[in-house]
C-alpha cells in the first residue's frame, strides 16, 4: 500500500477478505495502516465477531461502504485504493457516491501477491485437502466398471470429497470418457463407459476453504498400443516439469519442459492449455505455469502440474497434481499412483 501510496484499501473480492480478516460472510474490508474495519448485515453479525475478532465490526442494513466512507473521513484516509478486478461498475458507482470527496484508485493484485505464497498453516490445509482427494480416487477406481455412467462414476467421487473433506468439492467433478476425454473440461453426461475406453476424472476437496485438484486417467476393461502410448508421453512430461520444479526456476521453463516431451513425441498440437495453475483460497490462481510466465517459483507456492493430450475423435489423456515447491525441489500432495491402470 505505501508503495502505492494509499492512505487505505478497500477489500471486496471474498477469497481476499477470508484472506485477510478470516471472516467468510458478505460484506467488505478496510484496511488501513491503523485500522482494520469490517462492514457486514444483521446476518452476520454473530459470524464476523467470532471469524474476525480482532476486527472492528460495523453492521449496515444495505452492506453499503458509507460507514467505511466515514471512518476514512474521520482518519483523514484520502487515497483509497479499491479492487478493480472484483469491483462491478455498478459496485464502482456506488463507492463514488459514498466516498465523494476522497481520492478512489483502482488498484490490482495486492491481496493476491500476498497469497502467493502459503504459510505453514495454509500448506497444512492444502496438504489435508490432497489427501482427501487421493483417498477419493483411490476409493472410486474400485468401483468404476463398463456399463455404468459418468454421472454415477461424478457423483461417487462427490460423495467421497462432501463426507471426508470438509464443505463441498473444490470445483465441479469433471468425468469424461472415451472420445469425450478430448474435452479438457467435460461434463459428466449419463453416456456409459464402454470396455475398451478412458476415463478421464478430474476433481478436488477442500478443507477450510483451501483446495487441492488432481487428474487421473485410466483404462476400463481392455487398451490399446495407442491409449498406453499417449498415457507414457503424459505421464514422462508431467515427471519431467515436476524435476524441474524447484526455487529459483521460471515458471514458463516448468510449462516449457512438458511442453518439449509432448512435441517430441509428436503431440505437441493436442497440448492446448498451460501446465499448471496455483492453488489455494481459489482452485485457479497465480502462479501460473505457462508460457511467457515470468513469475520466478519460490518455496511455498502451491502449483498444478497438468499435461494433457487431446486428440479430437479419440480422447484424452491428463494427469494433474498439486505440488508445494519446497527449498530444494517441490512435494506432491495429491500422492496417489499414477502408472498406466487397466481397471
Ligand atoms: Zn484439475
Ligand atoms: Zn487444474
Amino acid at each position: 500500500m505505501g508503495r502505492q501510496n494509499l492512505d487505505a484499501l478497500l477489500v471486496t473480492n471474498p477469497e481476499n477478505m477470508r484472506y485477510i480478516s478470516g471472516f467468510t460472510g458478505e460484506g467488505l474490508l478496510l484496511i488501513s495502516p491503523g485500522d482494520a474495519c469490517l462492514v457486514t448485515d444483521g446476518r452476520y453479525q454473530t459470524q464476523a465477531r467470532l471469524e474476525a475478532p480482532d476486527w472492528m465490526v460495523l453492521i449496515s442494513k444495505t452492506l453499503s461502504s458509507e460507514a467505511l466512507a466515514e471512518v476514512c473521513r474521520e482518519r483523514v484516509l484520502n487515497r483509497i485504493g479499491f479492487e478493480k478486478n472484483d469491483v462491478t461498475y455498478q459496485k464502482f458507482e456506488r463507492f463514488q457516491a459514498d466516498f465523494s470527496g476522497l481520492d478512489l484508485r483502482p488498484v490490482l493484485g495486492l491481496v493476491e501477491s500476498l497469497r502467493l505464497v502459503k504459510d505453514v498453516d495454509e500448506i497444512a490445509m492444502i496438504r489435508e485437502a490432497g489427501v482427501v482427494a487421493g483417498a477419493a480416487f483411490c476409493y472410486v477406481i474400485g468401483h468404476i466398471c463398463s456399463g455404468q455412467t459418468e454421472r454415477e462414476i461424478a457423483s461417487r467421487i462427490d460423495y467421497f470429497l462432501r463426507s471426508r473433506g470438509d464443505g463441498p468439492p473444490a470445483f465441479e467433478t469433471i468425468v469424461a470418457a472415451g472420445e469425450r476425454g478430448a474435452m479438457p473440461h467435460g461434463r459428466a453426461t449419463p453416456d456409459k463407459i464402454r470396455s475398451g475406453q478412458m476415463v478421464m476424472m478430474d476433481f478436488g476437496a477442500c478443507c477450510q476453504g483451501y483446495m487441492s485438484d488432481i487428474t487421473r486417467t485410466v483404462c476400463v476393461g481392455r487398451f490399446d498400443d495407442k491409449q498406453r502410448r499417449v498415457y507414457g508421453v503424459v505421464l514422462e512430461a508431467q515427471l519431467s516439469a515436476l524435476d524441474r520444479l524447484r526455487p529459483g526456476v521460471i515458471a514458463s521453463q516448468v510449462d516449457e519442459v512438458a511442453r518439449q516431451v509432448i512435441t517430441r513425441a509428436g503431440f505437441g498440437d493436442y497440448f492446448t492449455h498451460s501446465l499448471g495453475h496455483g492453488v489455494g483460497l481459489n482452485i485457479h490462481e497465480a502462479p501460473r505455469l505457462a508460457p511467457k510466465q515470468e513469475t520466478v517459483l519460490e518455496a511455498g507456492m502451491i502449483t498444478t502440474v497438468e499435461p494433457g493430450v487431446y486428440i479430437p475423435g479419440w480422447g484424452g489423456v491428463r494427469i494433474e497434481d498439486t505440488v508445494l515447491v519446497t527449498e530444494t525441489g517441490c512435494e506432491i500432495l495429491t500422492p496417489v499412483a499414477k502408472d498406466f491402470m487397466v481397471l
